[in-house]
């Protein structure tokens, strides 16, 4: 436990996917004047350098945001695409990208004066760099940060007092244990806050609980009677070195806009992150 550092994986293709998607929802979601709190249950470092640290070990931003940014120059890209790639260069002050915001980044520079972001850390290491990262900020004020197991908090932490609320959902995965976690949460969470919109990330691997995910999340939802929006993006097919060829997202309560957006983005993706004929998506949703 706790040897997962999020940094290895900065702005890889699953985190491409993961904060496009996360933006679209703030910002459908602050359409509606009313204070929004948004939970991000597994938070990370917050912010990574690209060019020094552990993100130059693996180096997996090469086959994502470097790649997607190069394909910027000489293609035209999608507004949601486009709105990702602006949210990424804002925390970059050279053409060059060399820093990349995690999820409590994005959500921290999304938020409005009435919105509330809460964040969750366990690593004992991650959880000083995130709060040193986040007191920065002008928006921290606005943030609150806690070091505890956010599977275990969340259902005390919804419904919010506004009844508007988005949750991330984000683990490492490191422990097998958090896809049963995961399941419990969200049973947990739906009951007491059935309208919130739920965002889970999920690796997709052959281990039998990561491909059981996505057929769990909808017995979830439907039980609960409401709709989802499940998609994944598959960079590439022959395994190489241990690195992770695709990843997915399930989202509770999604927006209608969504669907849309990754019918215009997930096609774009493929053409500048394909690394080969294995490359593909999935996009499938359901509406209660
Ligand atoms: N959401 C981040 C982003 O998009 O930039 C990345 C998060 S990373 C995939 C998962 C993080 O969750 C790790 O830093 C890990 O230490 C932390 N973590 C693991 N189990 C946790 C738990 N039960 N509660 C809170 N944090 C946890």
């Amino acid at each position: 436990m706790f040897s997962y550092r999020h940094a290895f994986h900065a702005g890889s293709h699953a985190d491409i996917l993961k904060h496009l998607i996360l933006i679209h929802l703030v910002e459908y979601l602050q359409e509606k004047p009313g204070a929004l709190t948004i939970v991000d249950t597994h938070a990370g470092a917050g912010i990574y350098s690209l060019i020094d640290g552990f993100a130059t070990v693996s180096k997996e931003a090469n086959e994502g945001i470097y790649r997607l940014a190069k394909f910027a120059k000489t293609n035209s890209l999608c507004p949601g695409i486009a709105n990702y790639l602006e949210c990424i260069r804002a925390e970059n002050t050279e053409d060059e990208i060399t820093i990349y915001p995690g999820s409590p980044f994005i959500l921290a520079r999304l938020l409005r004066p009435q919105d509330r972001l809460k964040l969750f850390e366990l690593h004992p290491k991650e959880i000083d760099i995130l709060r040193h990262n986040i007191s920065e900020l002008k928006q921290a004020k606005q943030i609150d940060i806690y070091a505890e197991d956010s599977f275990a908090r969340l259902k005390g932490l919804v419904p919010p007092p506004s009844r508007r609320g988005l949750v991330l959902i984000d683990p490492s995965y490191e422990d097998k244990q958090d896809y049963r976690y995961l399941e419990t949460a969200m049973e947990e969470a739906l009951h007491r806050f059935a309208t919130g919109c739920y965002a889970i990330w999920y690796p997709t691997l052959s281990r039998r609980e990561s491909a059981a995910l996505p057929d769990r999340m909808k017995k979830i939802a439907t039980a609960h009677k409401r709709s989802w929006l499940h998609t994944e993006l598959r960079v590439e097919n022959a395994p190489k070195e241990r690195r992770l060829q695709a990843s997915g997202m399930f989202i509770i309560n999604p927006p209608w806009t969504l669907e849309k957006q990754l019918a215009e983005s997930l096609p774009i993706l493929i053409k500048a992150l394909g690394q080969d004929s294995g490359t593909g998506f999935v996009l499938k949703s359901f509406e209660a």
